[in-house]
């Protein structure tokens, strides 16, 4: 509109009748060809939103579930449930299945079947996580609120220093699908008693038996235990955790994978290596 306004004030200093006519016709086919562009924005914007994809599907996303690369690797996804350290189902965790990348899949798989022999197997804690996911954790830790699970996760520490010091990450390797935390089991898997979100179970750091149950090894402490004794080389482990330890980390890095330092049961598949995030929902057969 503005346009037109101009172009009939500019119209209207030229001389002679005829003139100010044409300039009423050409103003009206101005407006006429707007409006039928406007028309035809509308309906072309209104094709494109019925086409859109809904927000949290991301076409063309390479993530393949571990389970069809290889059913043998347990799989207690924590952050689907109760069992971790905010306490409930994380965002973007519909399902307790394990994604990634297929070619981290298969070397997990790799790992699995040189474990096998040994009557070990792997058991996935985390795998790829979507970007929502890491958002909450990170309002988590910026949440002013008392955490009751403080005692259990993070025994020795404030939680908002949990992401200065490298325990929860502002953007994580696993929403690009090639980063996993695992533990190792001795098969045959013992039966452990179901966790419940209404007991109370010991620090992280303290005695296997004390925490919550988990038929892992005992790595000398939980998984997601914020805390010096997670780093993988630290002091005060036995002999024996120590070992377990070292036995993990042999087995992952002949397949390419490598440990992070302050998280025993971290690693990322060829970290060298680039990639993309994602953001889409686990869920149990999408992918
Ligand atoms: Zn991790």
């Amino acid at each position: 509109m503005t346009v037109i306004s101009h172009r009939t004030g500019t119209e209207g200093r030229l001389k002679g009748r005829g003139r100010r006519v044409q300039a009423r016709c050409a103003s009206r086919r101005f407006r006429r060809l707007v409006a039928g562009v406007g028309a035809i924005a509308l309906v072309l914007s209104g094709e494109l939103k019925a086409q859109a994809p809904p927000v949290d599907e991301e076409p063309a996303v390479p993530l393949v579930h571990l389970r069809r690369v290889d059913a043998s690797i347990l799989q207690d996804i924590r952050y689907a449930g109760a069992d971790n350290f905010t306490g409930r189902p994380v965002p973007g965790y519909a399902a307790a299945e394990c994604l990634l990348l297929r070619d981290a899949a298969e070397a997990l798989a790799r790992v699995q079947k040189g474990l096998l022999q040994r009557k070990l197997t792997l058991k996935v804690y985390d795998c790829y996580r979507p970007r929502r996911a890491v958002r909450a954790f990170r309002a988590w830790v910026e949440a002013p609120e008392a955490d009751p699970l403080g005692k259990r996760f993070y025994p020795g520490l404030d939680k908002s220093r949990l992401i200065d010091l490298g325990y929860i990450a502002g953007v994580s390797r696993h929403s690009r699908g090639d980063a996993v935390d695992l533990t190792l089991v001795a098969l045959p898997a013992k039966r452990v008693p179901a966790f419940s979100a209404s007991a109370t179970y010991g620090p992280c750091t303290g005695p296997a038996a004390a925490r919550a149950p988990d038929n892992g090894i005992d790595m000398g402490t939980g998984f997601d235990c914020f805390d010096a004794l997670s780093h993988t080389k630290t002091t005060g482990l036995t002999p024996e955790q120590q070992r377990w330890r070292q036995v993990l980390v042999e087995a992952m890095a002949q397949q390419g994978f490598h440990n992070y330092p302050k998280e025993w049961w971290h690693f990322t598949y060829r970290p060298e290596r680039r990639g993309r995030s994602f953001d889409v929902t686990i869920s149990r057969g999408r992918h």
